[in-house]
């Protein structure tokens, strides 16, 4: 049908705008990279409109100098409370053991936050990828309304369950040359429900007035659900409940596996959470009704002070996929590493994929096939093998605080007790050795100064 990209015959490749499918933290992310370094970019996002998830997102220290160089640092700090550590406790309110963890923690609202930065005529809502073919010198998109875009390249920053990816992985596979680890779904064995509360009061909950914030978990003790409560700026708490999903363990319908057989499925939204069977939640939240509130009352409370609109049930999927691109198309995100949130991996290993790619495209001369083969190769081999100890480390990370039982009590106490802080700030990843950067724009002031590193 329409194509708003009228393509001038004369155009080379390089002329036409990058597709980004999905408008999420990291689509948003490579929009703003993008403008700064002075691409053309167009986002397409199947949701009508973006509803924040309902929850707190903590962004590692090794992305704030990228933060800094795109302008965002600043705006990002004044809205976050720095993270000091997690303390766990038993049901009971007994301290188990506490963890350093120095990292920023942001409020929910970090996709309006970066969707402020993109101007309305690149973003367009509403807009369901379902296909995605290629020349050598192009690749047109379409979508679920049958309108069709056509770039240099695509990004499929759209998530775990990325259409963009299961497009690429069935061609793939009719062609012999998906391996067999892409073909296997996302693995969960969690499931949580994470809510924001309306503002409370500082004079029931003088925690809230605190500069910076601890993360509070407590441990359930004859059962498998746990809770985490978190103070955030504008006097609202995060809160999460979650345990082991007691129904399945690998997400088995089509658009968890690396390739659907359809190419219309529509299945991503049938089970993968979000409002997911809201009975389940409400049982959930019951699990923890006897457990001690850190900040006095009970946790009940901080539930009930929660507007239904920032509750969530999400399944805490993973996966490391081995294939990210294929032709022109690329993957960046959730779509490409699907990383259980603990310890502010994922949205940060999000954004050190769009930074190392970016990099890479502002090289880019001919945007000739080969060019952008040889840019994807390079991209892969930079960021593969990191996300993968980011998801190691995070799965190690909630195994240890999360699992139940006597072993893993023992475990937890050992490591939590007698662990120096700097070797559990290595282990957790909260150390801050690597810097990178945008190559394109001006170093953060202090880079050289090693500042940021030791306050993060
Ligand atoms: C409860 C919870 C807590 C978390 N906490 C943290 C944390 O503290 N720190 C941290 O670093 N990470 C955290 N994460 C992980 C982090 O949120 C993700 O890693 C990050 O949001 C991934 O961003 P993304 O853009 O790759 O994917 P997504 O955020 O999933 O965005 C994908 C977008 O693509 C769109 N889309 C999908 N399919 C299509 C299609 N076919 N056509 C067009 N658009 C499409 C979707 O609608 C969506 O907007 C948490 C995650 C959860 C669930």
């Amino acid at each position: 049908m329409t194509n708003p990209f009228l393509k001038d015959p004369t155009a080379r490749p390089k002329d036409l705008p990058v597709l980004i499918i999905g408008g999420g933290l990291a689509g948003l992310v490579l929009g703003i990279m993008l403008d700064e370094a002075g691409i053309d970019y167009h986002i397409l996002e199947q949701a009508s409109a973006l509803r924040p998830l309902g929850t707190s997102i903590t962004l590692h220290p090794v992305i704030m100098d990228i933060m800094d160089q795109l302008g965002l640092l600043e705006d990002m700090c004044k809205m976050s409370k720095p993270l000091r550590g997690i303390t766990v406790l038993s049901s009971g309110g007994r301290r188990k053991g506490r963890i350093d963890a120095r990292s920023k923690k942001r409020k929910p609202d970090l996709h309006e936050f970066l969707l402020k930065r993109i101007p309305a005529r690149k973003l367009t809502m509403g807009k369901r990828v379902i296909d995605i073919s290629e020349t050598q010198s192009e690749v047109t998109v379409t979508c679920m309304d049958e309108t069709t875009y056509v770039g240099q390249l695509v990004i499929g920053a759209d998530g775990a369950y990325s259409s963009t990816r299961q497009i690429m992985y069935r061609k793939l596979a009719e062609r012999g040359l998906l391996p067999e680890s892409d073909k296997n779904p996302l693995y969960f064995d969690k499931q949580c429900v994470v809510g924001i509360t309306s503002p409370l009061d500082p004079s029931k909950y003088p925690v809230l007035r605190d500069d910076s914030c601890e993360v509070k978990v407590i441990l359930g003790k004859d059962q498998h659900t746990s809770m985490w409560i978190l103070p955030l700026q504008g006097n609202r708490m995060a809160w999460c409940v979650g345990g082991p999903d007691p129904h399945v363990l690998y997400h088995h319908d089509d658009s968890s596996s690396g390739y659907s057989s359809s190419n219309t499925s529509n299945s991503s939204h049938s089970r993968r959470g979000r409002d997911w069977y809201p009975e389940t939640v409400v049982e959930i939240c019951e699990d923890v009704r006897n457990f001690k509130s850190p900040y006095g009352g009970s946790v009940m409370d901080l539930i009930a002070a929660t507007p239904k609109g920032l509750v969530s049930k999400v399944l805490l999927e993973e996966k490391l996929f081995h294939t990210w691109y294929h032709g022109r198309v690329v993957l960046v995100g959730d779509a490409c590493h699907k990383i259980v949130p603990f310890f502010g991996q994922g949205a940060s290993q999000a954004i050190l994929d769009c930074a190392c790619l970016v990099n890479m495209l502002h090289e880019m001369r001919t945007g000739s096939q080969a060019e952008m083969t040889s840019i994807f190769q390079n991209y892969v081999e930079m960021r593969a093998e990191t996300a993968r100890i980011a998801s190691d480390s995070s799965r190690e990370f909630a195994d240890l605080i999360y699992d139940q039982g006597f072993k893993a009590n023992i475990a937890r106490n050992i490591v939590l007790r007698f662990t120096p802080t700097w070797l559990l700030r290595m282990i957790t990843g909260t150390t801050n050795s690597d810097r990178p950067t945008l190559h394109y724009l001006p170093l953060p002031k202090d880079y050289r100064s090693n500042k940021r590193s030791s306050a993060a």
